[in-house]
């Protein structure tokens, strides 16, 4: 057998399975049924790392594009109001503008167009794996659905599908945070 290649005065007792060197005893570790030199050893557990991380960042990006379809809902939700704010801006008039964002109209803008911006920021959050993004989306999510429970004898002459997107949409959110929370970075 050849000699330790961290200490050329030993004797190898074995060769590390990942690269083949050979090595004393004092430095090989047994992992399963093979032996692993300590370098190897530390390689294996990056690359184990960066696995996981690469994985629970797909988790999160899945989660981003649910939080930008739920603010998508919102926006179509009030889809009607939005094209008729389009139409009184590029008629040009800032008198069309303003007959147009009547106190009740922006009390319905108002909200979603909040809600649509919270999600967006929401989804970039999560795509970078923020930490504050997992309490947004807690938060955020619960109050949605809280709200829509609440409501919940008005939804009738609402879209069925922009309902489900409420619903669904921050469920999804919730559990897939909650259980990628450990993931996310400051
Ligand atoms: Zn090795
Ligand atoms: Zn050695």
């Amino acid at each position: 057998m050849a000699r330790c290649t961290a200490h050329p005065d030993r004797e190898a007792v074995a060769k590390c399975r990942r690269c083949g060197r050979p090595f004393c005893e004092a430095d090989l570790e047994e992992a399963g049924e093979f032996k692993y030199c300590f370098e190897c050893l530390k390689d294996i557990s990056h690359e184990a790392r960066a696995f996981w991380k690469g994985k629970f960042t797909l988790h999160l990006v899945a989660c981003a594009i649910i939080s930008a379809l739920v603010g998508l809902a919102f926006f179509f939700s009030r889809l009607a109001q939005y094209v008729g704010l389009a139409d009184a801006i590029k008629g040009g008039s800032l008198d069309a503008i303003k007959a147009f964002l009547t106190p009740a109209m922006l009390a319905v803008l108002g909200p979603t167009s909040f809600m649509v911006a919270i999600y967006y920021v929401l989804a970039v959050g999560l795509i970078e794996s923020k930490r504050w993004a997992f309490g947004l989306a807690l938060l955020l999510n619960i109050a949605v659905l809280a709200w829509r429970v609440l409501t919940f004898s008005a939804w009738g002459g609402e879209d069925l599908r922009v309902v489900a997107a409420m619903v669904v949409g921050p469920i999804l959110i919730i559990l897939i945070a909650a259980s990628e929370r450990r993931s996310l970075s400051a």
